[in-house]
């Protein structure tokens, strides 16, 4: 069913191309969201065939295999904040002073440090995956995307309902192993950026990302 449609790619990475499995090596496969949720949504996918179809709450309760997805993981959040810096550094404002100290004659003892894009990536799992096969998400947190198209969409990367990867392992007594009771996906919108309520207004929340993300992406 739809909900197996990542087993095709840990089977076969080979068979796809760069703009759909981004690398592979035995123990991982990374591709594209292909309805990404951000301006840039990868998914970090473990081959272990012992792992991939149990709840990542649970897989993750393997200590071993946990260090092995955070280390897999640093590794995208690090390719992930370079695709950035390819898309946006330009528009950086300090990427601007960067070039311009750069270029003077005779360049400044210390540059500018560049941004760093790795603060702009969250990874991390939803508290109920909707695909069956174990899957890390590895974002930009802008949430700016015409796939972004239902309330839930929202709420499930900007709520607890996501787990960040460097959470785990959670305690015992952790509120989001119920999200449902906790009603995350419910949760009126609050803007990931300045913390503005939106209510239940959806509409409105999609013009203030666009506009949040008009301004991160130059920052
Ligand atoms: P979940 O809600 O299970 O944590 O997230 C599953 C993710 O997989 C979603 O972000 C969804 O857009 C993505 N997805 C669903 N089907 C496919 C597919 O066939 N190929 C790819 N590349 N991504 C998919
Ligand atoms: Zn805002």
């Amino acid at each position: 069913g739809v909900r197996d449609g990542l087993g095709a790619y840990i089977a076969k990475p080979e068979t796809y191309p760069p703009d759909v499995v981004v690398y592979h090596n035995d123990d991982f496969v990374a591709i594209h969201d292909m309805f990404p949720k951000s301006s840039l949504h990868l998914l970090l996918l473990p081959r272990d065939q012992t792992k991939t179809r149990v709840h990542p709450f649970d897989a993750f309760e393997d200590a071993e295999f946990l260090a092995k997805v955070k280390t897999e993981s640093r590794t995208l959040r690090k390719l992930a904040a370079g695709e950035l810096r390819r898309k946006y550094g330009k528009d950086s404002a300090q990427e601007q002073a960067r070039q311009a100290a750069l270029s003077a004659d005779p360049p400044p003892d210390k540059l500018p440090q560049g941004r760093d894009w790795e603060q702009e990536i969250v990874v991390g799992v939803h508290a109920v995956p909707s695909m069956n096969h174990l899957h890390v998400h590895v974002l930009s947190v802008d949430r700016y995307s015409e796939r972004l198209k239902h309330r839930k969409h929202y709420n499930s990367f900007s709520t607890p309902f996501f787990v960040p990867i460097e959470d785990f392992p959670l305690a015992e007594d952790d509120a989001r192993r119920n999200p449902a009771k906790e009603g995350y996906l419910k949760r009126d919108f609050t803007c990931w950026r300045c913390g503005k309520g939106f209510g239940n207004r959806f509409a409105e929340l999609k013009q203030h990302l666009e506009q949040e993300f008009k301004e991160w992406k130059k920052l």
